[in-house]
């Protein structure tokens, strides 16, 4: 295949690798029909209550047990399979919300999902999300997606325009993993972004590296010029809260207040914390 003057010799390896990954991509196709994928729910802190979740995305493989989003999210992105993944992520992300917008004591909540660059930029994105708040009477104000700074940047005329389509319906953008992609300032300020991710990377560390502390102030205060809210992701402990809270960092997630959970475990949460 590679032409008549090259020669190749067939590395059994490889093969095995390229195998491994087909027979995932089966399961994966298998495991979408069969209701194998489960969106968890991590809580939102903003002065001691839960403001609202991200929707992480768990496969309970019947052999395997739980497989990450680290796993097979990429491998997703590759296939294809992400389409329907990701269509399916709207739509049960959009059901919940409508749930939780019937139950008072749950109300007002906010839900962020996140969004692939090839989901996003597939023709039939802005209809796919419209479908998913119609189809489940969810209120656009309450959907936030997370989207990263590869994908914004991969055809910036037409992400603003998707954008600017979504937000005419009320959704909200955070830009996820901020500081670990192209970090490039110029497009931030034209991108219709309503919040900004510290990524846990630089969260921490953030008591003990400077240099962290100093990207984390840097973002805050880059993010509050240009009006946009900061979330810190990855808190795992008191300490770090407070730092952030003290740098002025409007919300934050992280196991300190829980790892993400089933939905149920995660509406318990929302009335124990946030109270009656
Ligand atoms: P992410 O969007 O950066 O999500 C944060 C990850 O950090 C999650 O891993 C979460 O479980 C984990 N995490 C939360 N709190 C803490 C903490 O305090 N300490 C530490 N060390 N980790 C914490 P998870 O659930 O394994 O997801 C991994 C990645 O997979 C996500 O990274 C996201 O990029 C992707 N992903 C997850 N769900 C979806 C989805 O529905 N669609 C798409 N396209 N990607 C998804
Ligand atoms: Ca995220
Ligand atoms: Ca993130
Ligand atoms: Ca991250």
């Amino acid at each position: 295949a590679a032409g008549r003057d090259t020669l190749r010799f067939y590395d059994p390896q490889m093969q095995a690798v390229v195998s491994a990954r087909a027979a995932m991509e089966l399961d994966m196709r298998a495991g979408l029909a069969l209701d194998q994928f489960e969106l968890y729910y991590q809580p939102q802190m903003e002065h001691g209550r839960i403001t609202g979740a991200e929707a992480l995305l768990r496969w309970r493989h019947p052999h395997n047990g739980f497989i990450s989003p680290a796993r097979f999210i990429s491998l997703a992105e590759e296939s294809g399979l992400i389409l329907p993944l990701g269509e399916w992520v709207l739509k049960a992300a959009c059901e919940r919300l409508a749930l939780w917008a019937d139950q008072p004591g749950l109300a007002p909540l906010d839900l962020a999902v996140n969004v692939s660059p090839r989901q996003f930029h597939q023709g039939g994105f802005v209809p796919q999300v419209l479908a998913a708040l119609a189809g489940s009477g969810a209120d656009g104000h309450r959907l936030k997606l997370e989207l990263t700074e590869g994908l914004l940047l991969q055809d910036v005329e037409d992400t603003i325009e998707k954008m600017g389509q979504l937000r005419g319906y009320g959704v909200g953008f955070s830009l996820d993993d901020f500081g670990t992609g192209y970090s490039s300032l110029a497009y931030l300020k034209r991108l219709p972004l309503d919040q900004l991710k510290i990524d846990q990377s630089f969260v921490r560390d953030v008591l003990t590296d400077p240099n962290d502390a100093a990207i984390a102030r840097t973002v805050v205060g880059l993010a509050t010029s240009l009006g946009l809210r900061v979330i810190a992701e990855g808190v795992e402990t008191e300490a770090q809260r407070e730092f952030l809270a003290r740098n002025h960092c409007h919300a934050w997630q992280g196991y300190l207040s829980s790892p993400p959970v089933p939905a149920a475990e995660f509406e318990a949460l929302v009335l124990q914390t946030n109270g009656p």
